[in-house]
């Protein structure tokens, strides 16, 4: 049998790769350039089938993996396939769940046989291996289904990408077998990641395969748009004329239209529900931000030019007011129209391709889509006057450093914050870089990475963290929620009082989340929550943190937040998760603090005059020690701690010290041929 789903090249552009084509699935005809919208759990978040076809979706996209654990292949089975179980009468397309296992961040074992994780549901541990995919991707009834490959970032070096790619070849045979005569299509995933001999090898085994169409995978996971670009286009290149490609989880209305141009037929992305929910809105004339003020008492459509319900029914105005009372119709009225201008636009290159006027159609896009409220461009200055608080500003001042750089500090101790550095630079190295932040966002995981922010201060490490974030997005889709702890936020106000000295603070997320508590993100799915108040009674409310950025005053300022109990609570809160804690502090009192509560301790990079920082992690974080080089203290530190005679932390009275250096000594950590994970 050749391909099962008789696909046609009708038009191809002149000018570029960009090719307008056709194909029929089990559940009917298609037309590329063709956009899929995300329905993970069996739904695209907030729309109804009846949304989905009016906004013109012709294939859905789900996940089997979490369709794998959650309804299970049971429900599907009784259904006879998700079609009939979601009222969806248009074609699917299935992931094979093995992009998803191999981003769970612990907890993932990889063989030749497959992958083994344990499930999110109820714990139980579950082998997904290419037949077990196919299998759950039949049972779903998907018209499109994948094969199940190893994908490693797209910065991995080139012996870890080979491999990975050997893998996927080996899994891809593997897939087409338990296919079998099943009537379903079953495209390949090309591999390779950033090299150019890997992707001509991969293209060139998985093409002499049965497959019926392919798709480019390993990118928009770490690289960078022009790298993205290139190797889209080398991809595409390598792959079939007379076959489907498919270019996984991109992107952006530009990033298609980049695609389109260099032979991408099909795209899957979240954005158009993501960003729905966070007010933005993409039109004719650029993106919007409807959660802006600017908008409260606009009469206009969300877009003149778009024939949608949303666009005809409903005002800016409306919608605004909606989304700033976090409305589900205002999720459900967006998501109906960006889903509708994604399609609008898919299907308006293709018109461009058939009248061979993709290129000029394209030059004018590039322009149109790049634009932001285009009708009230952003200020960044905060207009709003706060209530006077001097006595709490008091606390505070703001001191200038010789090179420049305007700090907050602490009047009663005389202790400044991110004392004579750039406190952005710093932020960036101690806490966004060393924590691998920007990779651990790159994962393909639909469940939020938790990050800590204790002490949030100015909010230089949490502005560090929003900023790396969206600078990366795309390419970073895995959601963040950034914890801020601040018991006085005085500090905050008064920076944002005198913001023009702080560059950071140039931006409406702080003074959003001091006025609301919360602030999301237009550009990234970042959520940002401020827990204002005692640490040690608001930790125990605050999701279980992947990372914590250390950053109180020290010891000096604030003693309860490095004592052995704090430590303790905090161990308390991630022991039987994968958690690592940075801080700035390289003292032996709170090293000593931090292992007599249960953490493992290594030594943390330097940092502008501290030639040593510190990085707490429990055991599951320790297991990825070794790939996330930490270098964990050993016999030598141990050394001279017995010989520090400053060593205990500030609660732990004489009568108790011999029991906790007790418990030091019989660490695990210090015995001699020790790793993690034995
Ligand atoms: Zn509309």
């Amino acid at each position: 049998m050749t391909s099962r789903l008789h696909f046609r090249v009708e038009a191809t552009a002149t000018d570029s790769q960009a090719r307008a084509c056709r194909f029929r699935t089990l559940h009917g005809e298609v037309l590329t350039p063709l956009f899929m919208p995300v329905g993970t759990q069996a739904t695209v978040k907030g729309l109804t089938v009846e949304d989905l076809e009016a906004a013109g979706s012709h294939m859905l996209l789900a996940n089997a993996y979490h369709l794998l654990l959650r309804p299970g292949t049971d429900v599907f089975q009784r259904f006879g396939g998700i079609h009939r179980f979601m009222n969806w009468r248009r074609s699917v397309l299935t992931d094979s769940g093995g992009y998803q296992v191999f981003s769970l961040p612990n907890d993932c074992v990889v063989t030749e046989d497959g992958a083994l994780f344990r499930s999110y549901v109820d714990g139980a541990r579950i082998v997904l291996s290419p037949e077990r995919s196919i299998k759950t991707q039949l049972a779903i009834g998907s018209d499109i289904m994948m094969a199940m490959d190893e994908c490693v970032p797209s910065t991995s070096d080139h012996a870890i990408a080979a491999a990975a790619m050997q893998r996927t070849h080996r899994w891809a045979v593997r897939s087409l077998a338990a296919r079998g005569d099943a009537p379903q299509a079953l495209f390949g995933i090309v591999q390779g990641a950033c090299f150019e001999d890997l992707r001509r090898d991969s293209a060139d085994y998985l093409t002499r395969l049965p497959f019926d169409g392919f798709a480019i995978g390993g990118l928009a996971v770490g690289e960078g748009r022009a790298e993205r670009e290139r190797f889209t286009a080398l991809a595409a290149a390598l792959l079939p004329r007379d076959l489907p490609r498919y270019l996984m989880g991109v992107g952006t209305p530009l990033d298609l239209l980049e695609a389109v141009e260099r032979g991408v037929d099909m795209f899957d992305c979240t954005i158009p529900s993501v960003l729905a929910r966070q007010g933005v809105a993409f039109t004719s004339t650029g993106r919007l931000n409807l959660y802006r003020g600017v908008y409260k008492l606009s009469e206009d459509a969300v877009d003149g030019e778009c024939p949608c319900p949303t666009c005809s029914d409903y005002s800016r105005a409306y919608v605004h007011h909606l989304i700033k009372t976090s409305e589900a119709l205002g999720w459900q009225l967006l998501g109906r129209h960006n889903l509708r201008f994604y399609h609008d636009l898919m299907s308006r290159m293709r018109q461009h391709i058939v009248a061979d006027t993709f290129a000029t159609y394209r030059d004018d896009q590039r322009l149109i889509l790049a634009r932001a409220d285009g009708d009230h461009p952003s200020t960044t200055t905060p207009r709003r006057r706060r209530r006077r608080n001097e006595g709490a500003l008091e606390r505070f001042q703001i001191r200038e450093s010789p090179e420049g750089h305007a700090s907050v500090v602490h009047r009663a101790s005389g202790e400044m914050m991110h004392g004579g550095i750039d406190p952005t630079v710093e932020a960036n190295a101690l806490y966004v870089a060393q924590s691998r932040l920007v990779e651990r966002l790159r994962e393909a995981s639909a469940v939020p990475f938790v990050v800590w922010d204790v002490g949030m201060g100015a909010a230089h490490n949490a502005m560090a963290a929003i900023r790396a974030c969206e600078t990366t997005a795309p390419a970073t889709q895995r959601p963040l929620h950034l914890v801020s702890f601040e018991h006085d936020v005085a500090s905050l106000r008064l920076a944002l009082r005198h913001a023009l000295k702080f560059p950071h603070l140039h931006y409406p997320a702080p003074s959003h989340v001091l006025r609301f508590g919360e602030w999301r993100s237009e550009l990234a799915p970042i959520l940002w929550t401020l827990h204002e108040g005692d640490f040690l009674q608001h930790m125990t409310s605050a999701p279980t943190p992947d990372c914590i950025f250390y950053d109180p005053f020290s010891a000096k300022t604030d003693i309860p937040m490095w004592t052995l109990e704090c430590f303790d609570s905090v161990f308390a809160e991630c022991a039987e998760h994968d958690t690592e804690l940075f801080t700035y502090s390289a003292s032996t009192v709170v090293r000593t603090a931090m292992l007599g509560a249960g953490f493992i301790v290594a030594r943390g990079a330097p940092t502008g005059r501290r030639p040593e920082t510190t990085l707490a992690m429990t055991a599951a974080a320790a297991i990825q020690a070794g790939t996330r080089g930490r270098v964990i203290l050993g016999a030598e530190w141990l050394e001279q701690w017995r010989r520090s005679d400053a060593k205990f932390p500030s609660d732990v009275p004489s009568a108790g010290r011999a029991a906790l250096a007790e418990r030091i000594e019989g660490l695990a950590q210090f015995r001699s041929g020790w790793s993690p994970g034995t």
